[in-house]
């Protein structure tokens, strides 16, 4: 990754995390390394406070991926209770088009956490 010291960064510090530094901070910590250790690994200069936020934002991250996954598992096409179009329904509880769903003025007060994976 080209740096530019006139970018105005003072320090390494400022400088974004690379994939590559990410890939091996969790992979680091999966293998049982301590913040402290972690610091040493890394070619930058970074306490372990930094290495700890940095693992939390992967953290969320991450879990922000799997939820986002865990909800597209559920769409699917399905034919809309109302004109028989077919569109892409959120979850097992999602029949109506949303076309249909605005002209009734429904907003569904089933969520998606409703169903526990419970579909045709
Ligand atoms: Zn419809």
């Amino acid at each position: 990754m080209p740096l530019d010291s006139t970018a105005g960064f003072k320090g390494t510090s400022a400088r974004p995390w690379t994939a590559e530094e990410d890939a091996l901070l969790i992979e680091a910590r999966a293998l049982g390394f301590k913040y402290g250790e972690i610091t040493v690994l890394l070619d930058r200069p970074v306490g372990e406070s930094a290495i700890r936020a940095r693992l939390d934002v992967l953290a969320a991250r991450e879990a922000e991926r799997r939820e986002s996954e865990r909800l597209a598992s559920r769409q699917k096409t399905r034919r809309c209770l109302c004109c028989q179009a077919a569109f892409l329904s959120q979850h097992a509880g999602n029949r109506l088009c949303d076309v249909c769903r605005e002209a009734a003025g429904h907003v569904s007060p089933i969520e998606p956490d409703d169903f526990s994976g419970a579909d045709e």
